[in-house]
C-alpha cells in the first residue's frame, strides 16, 4: 500500500468515525439529544433557548411545538434542581429545621464513580442519591438561583454569571415570611442578589481553599443553628477546574469533603439536604462545565430526613 493510499484511507476514516459520533449526539432536527441509559421515565426533557425545561412524552414536531428547543435529553431522571425548593419548603412547613449542604461542581457521574471506589464514604452511608437534571447553562449562578426559587431560568431570568436580583422569592424569603430564620455559608464573593444573611469566608490560613473555614463557621453555626441554612462548599469546583474532575487532587478534596459532611451530620438533628449545581467534564488539563452533556447536566440530590 502507498503511503498516499494509506494517509487518505486514514483521513477518510476519521471522517466517518467524526461523522458518526455527532449524529449519535443529535436528533434528526439536528438538536444536541442526551440518552440516559438508566431511563427512569419514557418521554423526554426538552431544554429551550428561553431558559425552561419542558417534559414532553414526545419529540415529533419538537420545532413546531417549542419555545425554540436547543436540545432534548431522552428517559430523563424524574428529579431536577428546582425540587430542592419544595422539599426546603416542606420541612419547614413540618417544623423541622433544615440543612442544604451543596457541593459545587459534583456531578452525577463522579459522585457514582467516587462511591464506587470509597472516596467518599459518609454520602455512600446516606444511600444512593436520586440523579437529577439541572439547569442550562449548567454553571453556577444559574443554577443556583434555579435551587432557592424552585423555577428554571426562564423565571429566575438568571442565564449568565451577570448578578441582579431575582424576580421570584427563595425559599430564604420563604422562610422569612413563615417567621424562620436562614442562614447561607459562602466562600468571598456573594452569588446570588439576595436578602438572605450570608456569611462571607475567606482563606484566613491561606491552605489554597476557603472550604476549612466555611467548615469551621458551619460548625459554628450549628451550635444554635437557623430554621435553614445552606452551607456552599467550592473547593471540589475549583480543583476540578484546575486539575480535572477525575483527578487525584479533585479526588482527595471531595474526600475531604466527605470527612467535613460527616462531621456536620455528627452535629445537626434535622432535615439534610446534599446536593450540587452541575457536573464538570475534561477539558485540556483540567475541567470545564456549561456544556449540553449529561457529564454537565446531571446531579445527585441525597435527602436524609430527620
Ligand atoms: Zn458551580
Ligand atoms: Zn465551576
Amino acid at each position: 500500500m502507498s503511503k498516499k493510499f494509506f494517509i487518505i484511507s486514514l483521513i477518510s476514516l476519521l471522517l466517518f468515525l467524526s461523522g458518526a459520533l455527532l449524529f449519535i449526539g443529535l436528533d434528526k432536527d439536528g438538536l444536541p439529544m442526551i440518552k440516559d441509559a438508566v431511563g427512569e421515565t419514557s418521554g423526554f426533557a426538552v431544554y429551550t433557548k428561553d431558559g425552561d425545561v419542558i417534559p414532553t412524552r414526545t419529540i415529533k414536531n419538537i420545532k413546531k411545538t417549542m419555545p425554540s428547543p436547543i436540545g432534548i435529553i431522552e428517559n430523563p431522571p424524574l428529579a431536577i434542581i428546582t425540587d430542592i425548593y419544595g422539599k426546603t419548603l416542606e420541612s419547614m412547613d413540618n417544623d423541622r429545621l433544615v440543612l442544604i449542604i451543596y457541593v459545587d461542581g459534583l456531578g452525577y457521574e463522579i459522585y457514582k464513580k467516587a462511591m464506587d471506589r470509597g472516596i467518599i464514604p459518609c454520602l455512600k452511608s446516606l444511600g444512593t442519591a436520586k440523579k437529577a437534571l439541572t439547569v442550562y447553562p449548567p454553571i453556577t449562578d444559574v443554577a443556583f438561583a434555579s435551587m432557592v426559587t424552585g423555577r428554571t431560568p426562564k423565571y429566575t431570568t438568571i442565564h449568565s454569571r451577570e448578578k441582579k436580583p431575582l424576580p421570584i422569592p427563595t425559599i430564604f424569603d420563604k422562610a422569612a415570611e413563615k417567621g424562620k430564620t436562614s442562614k447561607l455559608i459562602e466562600g468571598d464573593i456573594r452569588i446570588l442578589v439576595d436578602e438572605v444573611e450570608t456569611i462571607l469566608n475567606i482563606d484566613e490560613n491561606k491552605n489554597g481553599t476557603i472550604d476549612d473555614e466555611i467548615y469551621e463557621r458551619a460548625l459554628e453555626e450549628l451550635q444554635s443553628p437557623p430554621h435553614l441554612l445552606l452551607v456552599h462548599f467550592h473547593s471540589y469546583d475549583d480543583f476540578g477546574h484546575t486539575y480535572g474532575p477525575g483527578s487525584q487532587e479533585a479526588l482527595n478534596q471531595l474526600s475531604v469533603l466527605d470527612s467535613y459532611i460527616e462531621n456536620i451530620l455528627k452535629n445537626y438533628t434535622g432535615d439534610v439536604i446534599i446536593t450540587s449545581d452541575h457536573g464538570m467534564h475534561d477539558e485540556g488539563d483540567g475541567g470545564s462545565h456549561g456544556s449540553f452533556s449529561g457529564t454537565d447536566l446531571f446531579i445527585p440530590i441525597i435527602i436524609k430526613n430527620q
